[in-house]
């Protein structure tokens, strides 16, 4: 049985006889309308941690689009029936008020590798994810927590603000699931119009190529823009951005010296699609 818990004096009790037993805590943090991506993570923790906690918190902070954040969406009672199947132990799912009280005034911002990319196109996200992340940690006093390589950039702040605020707590990157035809998932997919789902792997096909000419030793901002202009070919309406990067800094990379990923962000209908994929 999955117990759903939704006050952090609660969750706090039950982890705290957790602990005070030995068992290492795990917490998957998500925002629901969970899919295949989320539940690997779930099984990942099922697998290395004695007990196993999932958040379920569509964090408003966020969200810099107010658009975005109402069409958000949320099946609560869905997602509930999928984490038992998985055998998780805990839904931790607060309201707003829990997680920002009144009189709430801190800010946690993470410099350097929150600024380009989804920092630059949706200001302030970051620190709406590093706030929300740093409470969610003190909250769950989790040892591990398990995070999709499908968001790159975010597993790259949250590394660093773990290490930056020495908070006790192990950070496990984990492979992107994709459907059948390359799309990674995403709670937005659902979003899309059948058309636009049709056209929607075009951007992962075009990141391939690109990542393919790249290795292969084609000049680097040639290799992009072709795949930017695949992109717009394919039926996008926009490409955020389609960046070479170091896998950690997150700087712009020009040649394949140091780990480097390729990573996307393009619109297509209402729907903001993004990707990334080691080169
Ligand atoms: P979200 O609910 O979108 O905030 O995502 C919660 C967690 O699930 C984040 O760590 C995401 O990176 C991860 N996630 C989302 N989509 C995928 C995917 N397709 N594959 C793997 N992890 C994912």
């Amino acid at each position: 049985m999955t117990e759903v818990i939704r006050s952090a004096a609660s969750l706090r009790e039950k982890v705290s006889a957790w602990k005070r037993s030995g068992m290492l805590v795990g917490v998957v943090p998500t925002m629901g309308a969970l899919h295949d991506g989320h539940l690997s993570l779930a099984r990942a923790a099922r697998a290395q941690s004695d007990r196993v906690i999932v958040t379920i918190f569509v964090n408003p902070m966020q969200f810099n689009n107010p658009e975005d954040l109402k069409k958000y969406p949320r099946d609560e009672a869905h997602d509930l029936a999928l984490l038992e199947a998985e055998g998780v132990d805990v839904l931790f799912a607060p309201g707003p008020e829990e997680v920002y009280p009144e009189g709430f005034a801190t800010k946690v911002s993470v410099a350097g590798v929150s600024g380009p990319m989804e920092g630059a196109f949706r200001p302030g996200h970051f620190d709406g994810v590093a706030t929300v992340v740093t409470k969610l940690f003190g909250m769950t006093q989790a040892g591990r927590a398990f995070f999709g390589e499908k968001d790159w950039q975010q597993v790259q702040v949250v590394e660093r603000l773990v290490r930056d605020l020495n908070i006790p707590i192990r950070i496990i990157p984990c492979p992107t699931i994709r459907e059948a035809d390359g799309l990674a998932m995403s709670s937005r997919n659902v979003r899309l119009t059948a058309e636009e789902r049709a056209l929607a792997p075009a951007l992962h096909g075009a990141m391939q190529g690109a990542a393919a000419a790249i290795r292969g030793g084609a000049p680097v901002e040639a290799a992009l823009g072709e795949a930017r202009a695949a992109v717009l070919a394919a039926g996008f309406s926009g490409v955020e951005y389609l960046d070479l990067r170091d896998a950690e800094t997150l700087e712009v990379a020009t040649a394949l010296d140091r780990p480097a990923r390729l990573l996307a962000a393009a619109v297509l209908g209402e729907v903001r699609l993004i990707d990334n994929i080691a080169v």
